[in-house]
């Protein structure tokens, strides 16, 4: 039995950014999740933000940091421009490590979870990552399952540091994740690690009866919600601060002359196919 709308099991599977990208502007949504455009080049930001994430990941893994440089730089392939806007994040990559170490030294810890890729079906039953039946899927971080039947999922963030709420749908359907695969759990720890500030911030921890009955209930709502705004004909755009990041600029009518938009549509369009062909 799922509690989710025709419409949002249509749209599966979903995901945090999948179900943010609809808020923030229809017309993205429709680029990337209808027409399965192409992102362009991802450019300098997402770069830069994509090696810190892969550097803070090996060390995590117990890789030296110098190690962990070399690697994802050969992994990637990263350009002189990037490697210095990574340098920006070295610092804060070292402190997390110093916080790790201490934690793993102090804390009873039945499992770490590192980079794990999780699903969740439309009854809310687990589910594989890339499962048939997946209706929504999500990729912590970082997480631990702790013997005192507590788990802690920690998500690497590379953007200015802000007020936590502003992740809190995030938090929210992870808390969820986490109980729906290890129900024995009776609270759950989420926090936001900004990178560059070097500063780990928690949230208020979840109770597992919190998760079952307010979390569950907004998540459903949340998701519900998500569909019925993609079903809309005409999505339009909406210019936001997210602009600066969003894949899609080039081809965007709130950006460019029509000719130039349609021009580029035109282009992607094209690799899109050649890309299924
Ligand atoms: S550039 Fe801005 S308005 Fe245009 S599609 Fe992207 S997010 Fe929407």
């Amino acid at each position: 039995m799922t509690p989710f709308s025709t419409q949002a099991l249509e749209l599966a599977p979903w995901s945090v950014t999948k179900a943010k990208l609809v808020r923030s502007c229809p017309l993205a949504w429709k680029y990337k999740y209808r027409d399965h455009l192409p992102e362009d080049m991802p450019g300098l930001v997402t770069r830069v933000g994509r090696g810190a994430h892969s550097i803070l990941e090996r060390t995590t893994r117990g890789e030296a940091l110098d190690a962990a440089i070399d690697a994802a730089k050969a992994e990637h392939g990263f350009s002189a421009e990037e490697m210095a806007g990574i340098a920006r994040f070295l610092e804060g990559i070292r402190a997390f490590g110093a916080t790790l170490a201490r934690f793993r030294a102090t804390t009873p810890i039945r499992r770490e979870l590192c980079e794990e890729k999780v699903g969740l079906t439309a009854a809310l039953e687990p589910a594989p990552f890339f499962g048939n039946n997946v209706f929504f899927r999500g990729a912590w971080d970082l997480g631990f399952l702790l013997e005192d039947l507590s788990a802690a999922v920690i998500d690497h963030k590379t953007g200015r540091k802000g007020d936590i709420k502003w992740h809190s749908a995030q938090l929210r359907a992870y808390a969820l994740m986490a109980l729906c695969h290890y129900p024995e759990l009776k609270k759950v720890w989420l926090g936001i690690h900004f990178i560059g500030d070097a500063e780990l911030v928690w949230a208020k921890p979840s109770s597992a009866d919190v998760i079952r009955g307010q979390v569950r209930s907004w998540f459903v709502g949340w998701i519900n919600d998500a569909a019925e705004r993609a079903s809309f004909p005409d999505p339009q755009p909406v210019v936001s601060r997210f602009c600066d990041f969003c894949s899609y600029r080039p081809i965007c009518p709130a950006h460019n002359s029509i000719e130039a938009a349609t021009e580029r549509l035109v282009q992607l369009s094209a690799k899109r196919r050649r890309g299924a062909g």
